[in-house]
């Protein structure tokens, strides 16, 4: 099977579109016919050599599609099927039977070592070459992949699969933090530090609590603006040099009970700590390069509050992403207000608009 894929030739490189082959599908893996895939962070951090996986490599990892072909021992999946691809886990290890799939002992190794499910063999080859790919067991990037069963969930067929694309990783991680792991109260105070992606779904899950009030701190004046469009109360921007006073103050005095870091910096988890209310919680979601340390002060932390960080929305992704799906058909997680789309072959400018802050959520558009 031959697909058209961005692949990255070297770390820090530019990505460059070209014909590959794709493996069939093995035992538990479904071949995917890519519509759309989200990019990530976490996919320039790929590029950026942060993981394991060698280059020539294809990365993506908020995949939508239709599957074509169903491997051995696959029963819940047809060809036909839409799907959107999520983070993968093993489902056998101590974390995934406890229902905590995101902390899967496994998920480094599925998710970055460039094999398949199987440990040694390769979706993608050029000819001779070896592509490394099964990033993410998913590999987006590619217009024809193969994923694993377990990670590829079935949508409704009328659901906009280039809107989708962006539910996997980014809407996964900014509600599920809040619907799964925060879980505030209506009348909640929460800020959310970040109006990416992720601050995003963070905020209109909050809203969906009934949080009040909910203040939005980023750097761009258009993020902020769209930030009170779709439920912050206020926003400060994140240059106020009084920054933590202020968010202190709009959250009534004593400091917010909620606040999600989701700039994925180390210089916000500081002020994201800071502006808490005692007993106050703190989530930390954005991936750090290994080593970055943070200082916070004791005697923050001794006034009861908590900061804690959580991977992919702490959600079992075959249950909670079809309910976020619900939710957007509804009209009540408005994400299509965050996606600008890109040609497939225009992902070096589409990640260049994303880390100039121009494009909140970018989404490739993949053709045949
Ligand atoms: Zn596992
Ligand atoms: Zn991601």
């Amino acid at each position: 099977m031959l697909a058209q894929a961005a692949v990255m030739r070297q770390a820090r490189g530019r990505w460059s579109m070209e014909t590959v082959t794709v493996a069939e599908p093995g035992p538990n893996e479904v071949r995917v016919r890519v519509v759309a895939s989200g990019i990530c962070q976490t996919d320039v951090h790929a590029r950026d050599g942060f993981f394991p996986i060698p280059c020539p490599a294809i990365y993506g990892h908020e995949g939508a599609g239709i599957v074509e072909k169903v491997g051995a021992g696959v029963t819940d999946l047809a060809p036909g099927d839409h799907v959107i691809m999520a983070n993968p886990s093993c489902g056998h290890c101590d974390d995934c039977r406890a229902g905590f799939e995101t902390y899967c002992i496994n998920a480094p190794r599925l998710k970055h070592s460039g094999l398949r499910a199987d440990g040694n063999s390769i979706a993608f080859t050029r000819g001779d070459e070896p592509i490394h790919g099964s990033f993410f067991q998913q590999s987006s990037f590619a217009a024809i992949t193969l994923a694993m069963a377990r990670n590829t969930i079935r949508v409704p067929q009328d659901a906009p699969l280039d809107i989708l694309a962006a539910f996997p990783c980014g809407v996964n991680t900014g509600a599920g933090a809040v619907l799964n792991v925060l879980k505030p109260d209506a009348g909640d105070s929460y800020v959310a530090f970040g109006a990416g992606t992720v601050g995003f779904a963070g905020l209109l899950a909050a809203r969906l609590c009934g949080c009040d009030p909910i203040i939005a701190v980023d750097l761009f004046e258009d993020r902020l603006a769209l930030a009170r469009e779709l439920g912050a109360s206020a926003t400060v921007n994140a240059k106020d040099p009084d920054l933590v006073a202020k968010v202190r103050r709009l959250a009534g005095g004593r400091g917010a009970r909620f606040c999600l870091e989701a700039a994925g910096f180390a210089a916000a988890l500081r002020p994201a700590l800071d502006v808490l209310a005692p007993r106050g919680t703190a989530c930390l979601v954005g991936s750090a390069a290994p080593g970055v340390e943070v200082s916070l002060e004791m005697k923050t932390i001794q006034q009861g509050r908590v900061v804690r960080g959580c991977v992919q929305g702490e959600s079992d992704v075959q249950r909670f992403l079809p309910q976020l799906i619900d939710l957007f058909a509804a009209g009540k997680l408005p994400i299509d207000r965050l996606v600008r789309h890109y040609p497939h072959a225009a992902i070096n400018e589409a990640v260049a608009d994303m880390l100039a802050g121009s494009t909140i959520k970018a989404v490739l558009r993949i053709e045949q």
